[in-house]
């Protein structure tokens, strides 16, 4: 393995990430985050397991009254992970050691606000309560902005937007944070990962393959992704995003030990065909899900859908309304989860939503359809109106 980048160290609680100190493995707790015992059950699972930071999601008031519980409950590094609703880190960081938020979202509400604004608003919570930053960028959530100037270059506008994240931070004289840079394909992580590294190899990486889906194939995209990465001394943290049910939820940490071990004694996996076929993309769950359906939703299409293993189709399985419409834009069909039925979709065009004990056969339907509409395609050239 090569030398490890030489980032700068940033701590988080009584763990340090960069700087040469060992790479830590994290994870995320997919229960409700009012529902207290159940959270604080599984952050000791998850500690258990060896994770060395464990993320909650919080999105408001009650949810962050429902941390400072958790708090209370437990000495583990604890990370809160904000997304449409950044205005609650304030209510949430005296109770955690590191805040997470995503560029992408903070355009959605205070629209009056700057950018700018809204991050030395961040920073400011950050350093009244200790705590460090996570800038974390998805892919399937750029910010507007960004994908407005790099028209057509959704890879230039992840890496700018989270360049600029750091520019502000860094502005405002503050050091105390990693970055990540996420996607669910792993050759557009190691992609985004080079070269952000490329550019500011002093700050720490969070590494992870979003949505990465549900065990085996995760752990392989997830695999696939950290050892060229680790190989090159990129990273500082990993976390596996796995879609499992929540009594399994520790065998996210489990593949990151597992996937450190193997690349620092040199042995990589060899899969020439991954990334061919069929290829099922699901989201990891967390608190926000909105249906407890979502992970045996996810299982059933891949059983449901194997029959179509051949084809080079991408089915998205999204758990909520917060990533659920853009992520599953790239997908060849997506779905997201609400409360009561599910929204499906052919690329970015929504074609309706559906309750959850019929939008199996909707998506078979889809499928099928696709299948035809391509092969017809192969052999006529012609492209069926969608
Ligand atoms: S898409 Fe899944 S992991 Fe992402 S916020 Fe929604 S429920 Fe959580």
């Amino acid at each position: 393995m090569s030398k490890r980048k030489p980032t700068r160290a940033v701590r988080i609680g009584k763990v340090q990430v960069g700087a040469g100190a060992p790479i830590v493995v994290q994870s995320m707790c997919a229960t409700k985050t009012t529902d207290i015992d159940a959270t604080v059950a599984q952050v000791h699972q998850l500690e258990e397991a060896g994770a060395g930071v464990v993320r909650i999601a919080v999105d408001n008031p009650k949810e962050a009254a429902a941390l400072k519980e958790i708090r209370a409950q437990t000495t583990a590094t604890l990370s809160v992970d904000l997304q449409e609703n950044y205005k609650v880190a304030n209510q949430v960081a005296p109770h955690v050691d590191k805040i997470r938020y995503n560029p992408g979202h903070l355009h959605h509400i205070e629209k009056r606000k700057t950018i700018p604004e809204k991050v030395a608003w961040l920073v400011d919570v950050a350093r009244e309560h200790d705590v460090a930053i996570r800038i974390g960028v998805n892919c399937g959530s750029v910010a507007p902005a960004f994908l407005e100037k790099y028209p057509g270059d959704q890879m230039e506008a992840l890496v700018q937007s989270t360049l600029y994240h750091c520019q502000l931070m860094e502005d405002l004289q503050y050091e105390r944070f990693v970055v990540s840079l996420k996607d669910s394909d792993p050759a557009k992580v190691v992609e985004a990962n080079t070269r952000f590294s490329q550019a500011r190899p002093d700050v720490p990486l969070h590494l992870g393959v979003t949505e990465a889906g549900l065990p085996p194939d995760g752990v392989i995209k997830s695999r696939i992704a950290f050892e060229k990465l680790l190989a090159n001394g990129v990273g500082d943290t990993i976390r596996v995003s796995l879609t499992l049910p929540n009594e399994r939820k520790h065998e996210e940490v489990s593949a990151g030990f597992s996937i450190l071990n193997d690349t620092q004694n040199g042995r990589f996996i060899s899969v020439p065909d991954f990334g061919k076929g069929l290829n099922i993309i699901s989201c990891p769950s967390c608190s926000r899900v909105e249906n407890e359906k979502f992970v045996e939703l996810a299982q059933e299409v891949k059983a449901m859908s194997a029959y179509a293993k051949q084809h080079d189709i991408t089915i998205a399985v999204m758990g909520c309304r917060v990533n659920g419409p853009g992520e599953t834009d790239d997908a060849d069909l997506g779905l997201w989860c609400g409360p009561t039925t599910v929204n499906l979709k052919k690329k970015s065009v929504k074609l309706g939503h559906f309750k959850y004990d019929v939008v199996l056969d909707r998506l078979k339907d889809e499928i099928d359809r696709l299948i035809a509409e391509r092969q017809l395609e192969a052999t006529t050239g012609h492209t069926p109106p969608s």
